[in-house]
C-alpha cells in the first residue's frame, strides 16, 4: 500500500479537512525555547479548575474500573434535568460538548445539505458539517465586532438545514441579547434545527442582556438544541464532559443512534456529578475571571498601540486585533512561554485569542507583549 492507494479509498470530504489546530502543548513549548514557567492562555481553560470534591469523587472511582460506565448519564441527567427545568429524556451527554456537535452532523446532516455559522466560528462548527458534505455558509461579523443579527435574519429566512450559532461568539466574545435572539427565531423557518452553543454559558449569564436562550426556545414549537459543558467555567476540560439540552426526546433519540454506546467514561460521569454540587465554586472562578477579563481590557487600552481592537467580550478570553501581522507576535510570546491563539483565518491575521488566566499569568502576557510591541 501507499499514499495514492490510500487517497482512493478515503470518502471525498475528508482530503478537504482542515486537521484541528490544538495548539502546542505546553512540553513542546517548554522544550522548544527552554522556558521554565508556561502560561497556558490557548484554550480558554479555568485557572481555578475543578472544585476539590471532584478530587474526591475520583479517588473514590478506584475500585469501580473495571465495569462499564452507565450508557446513559442517568444520574448525570437527573440532576441537569432538575436545574435547568428540561424533563432527563429531553438531555443528550457527550464526551465534550464537541461530541454532541458530531452527533448533530451525523444524524442530520447529508451531502449538499447547507449549514450557516458564523465566521471567525469555533471550528468544529464549520469542520463537522463539512466532514458530512454539507454546505457552509459563513456570515461575516460587523465592523465593530458584533453579530450582525440583519445577516443572519436574512440567511436563516433562506431556510439553512442546520445553523450554528455560539452565544457568546468562540473566538470573538462578542453576545447578542433577548431582543436579537427573538428576532433570530422569528426568522428561522421550522425546519432549520437550530443549534445554540453556550460553551461559555456560567460566565455570559452574569452580563447584563445575556438571553434565557432555553425560556425563550422553549416558547416556541421548532427544532433547537441548546449545547453547555463542563470544560469551561466547571474547570473539568481533561475529562470531557459537555450536555445538550434539546426541543423534544425524539431529538435526543436519534443522537443515541449515532452516538457510540458507552461515551462518557466513569470518570467524567462521576467528576461532573461531583462539581454540579458545587455551584459555589464555579460562580467564584466566574466572578474572579471576569473581573481580570476588565483588568487586562483596560491594561490593553492603555499601552495606546494604533490600530488596536478590542473585541467585547461575554466569555473568558478576549479576541484582540494587534493591528499588525500575528505571527511574530506569537513566536515572541512563545519564546516568552506564553501560549496564546493566533488566529489564521484570511482576514484575521492580526488578531489572537487570549484567554484569561490566573492574575499571574494574564500579569505576564501583559509584561510580555508590551515589550514585543515597544509601548
Ligand atoms: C470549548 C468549546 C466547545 C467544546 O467544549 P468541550 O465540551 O470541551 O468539547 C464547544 N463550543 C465552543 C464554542 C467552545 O468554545
Amino acid at each position: 500500500m501507499n499514499a495514492s492507494a490510500i487517497q482512493e479509498l478515503v470518502r471525498p470530504e475528508v482530503p478537504g479537512l482542515p486537521p484541528y489546530n490544538a495548539g502546542l502543548s505546553s512540553e513542546a513549548v517548554r522544550s522548544r525555547y527552554g522556558v521554565e514557567h508556561i502560561a497556558r492562555l490557548a484554550s480558554n481553560e479555568n485557572p481555578f479548575g475543578a472544585s476539590p470534591v471532584v478530587g474526591r469523587a475520583l479517588a473514590d472511582l478506584a475500585l469501580r474500573v473495571g465495569t462499564y460506565p452507565d450508557a446513559n448519564c442517568t444520574a448525570l441527567r437527573a440532576v441537569i434535568a432538575e436545574r435547568t427545568g428540561a424533563r432527563a429524556d429531553q438531555i443528550v451527554v457527550g464526551n465534550g460538548s464537541e461530541s454532541i456537535l458530531q452527533m448533530l452532523c451525523q444524524a442530520f446532516l447529508s451531502p449538499g445539505d447547507r449549514v450557516l455559522t458564523q465566521r471567525p466560528a469555533f471550528g468544529l462548527h464549520e469542520i463537522y458539517p463539512r466532514m458530512m458534505g454539507a454546505k457552509v455558509e459563513l456570515l461575516a461579523l460587523t465592523p465593530s465586532l458584533e453579530f450582525d443579527i440583519d445577516a443572519w435574519c436574512e440567511a436563516l429566512a433562506r431556510g439553512p438545514k442546520m445553523a450554528m450559532i455560539a452565544n457568546p461568539s468562540n473566538p470573538v466574545g462578542c453576545m447578542f441579547d433577548a431582543k436579537a435572539l427573538a428576532r433570530l427565531l422569528d426568522a428561522t423557518p421550522s425546519g432549520t434545527l437550530l443549534v445554540v452553543d453556550e460553551a461559555y454559558y456560567e460566565y455570559a449569564r452574569v452580563e447584563s442582556g445575556f438571553p434565557d436562550a432555553l425560556a425563550m426556545l422553549r416558547a416556541r414549537s421548532r427544532p433547537w438544541i441548546v449545547l453547555r459543558t463542563f470544560s469551561k467555567a466547571w474547570g473539568l476540560a481533561a475529562l470531557r464532559v459537555g450536555y445538550g439540552i434539546a426541543s423534544e426526546a425524539s431529538l435526543i433519540q436519534w443522537l443515541d443512534r449515532v452516538r457510540t454506546p458507552f461515551n462518557v467514561n466513569e470518570a467524567a460521569q462521576a467528576a461532573a456529578l461531583a462539581a454540579w454540587g458545587d455551584t459555589a465554586f464555579m460562580e467564584r472562578a466566574v466572578v474572579e475571571t471576569v473581573r481580570q477579563r476588565e483588568s487586562m481590557e483596560q491594561a490593553l487600552r492603555a499601552l495606546a498601540v494604533p490600530g488596536l481592537r478590542i473585541a467585547p467580550s461575554a466569555a473568558n478570553f478576549l479576541f484582540i486585533d494587534l493591528a499588525r501581522p500575528n505571527g511574530p507576535v506569537n513566536e515572541a510570546l512563545l519564546a516568552r512561554g506564553i501560549i496564546v491563539k493566533p488566529w489564521k483565518e484570511p482576514g484575521f491575521e492580526s488578531f489572537i485569542r487570549v484567554s484569561i488566566g490566573s492574575a499571574e499569568d494574564n500579569a505576564r502576557f501583559m509584561g510580555a507583549l508590551r515589550e514585543i510591541l515597544g509601548t
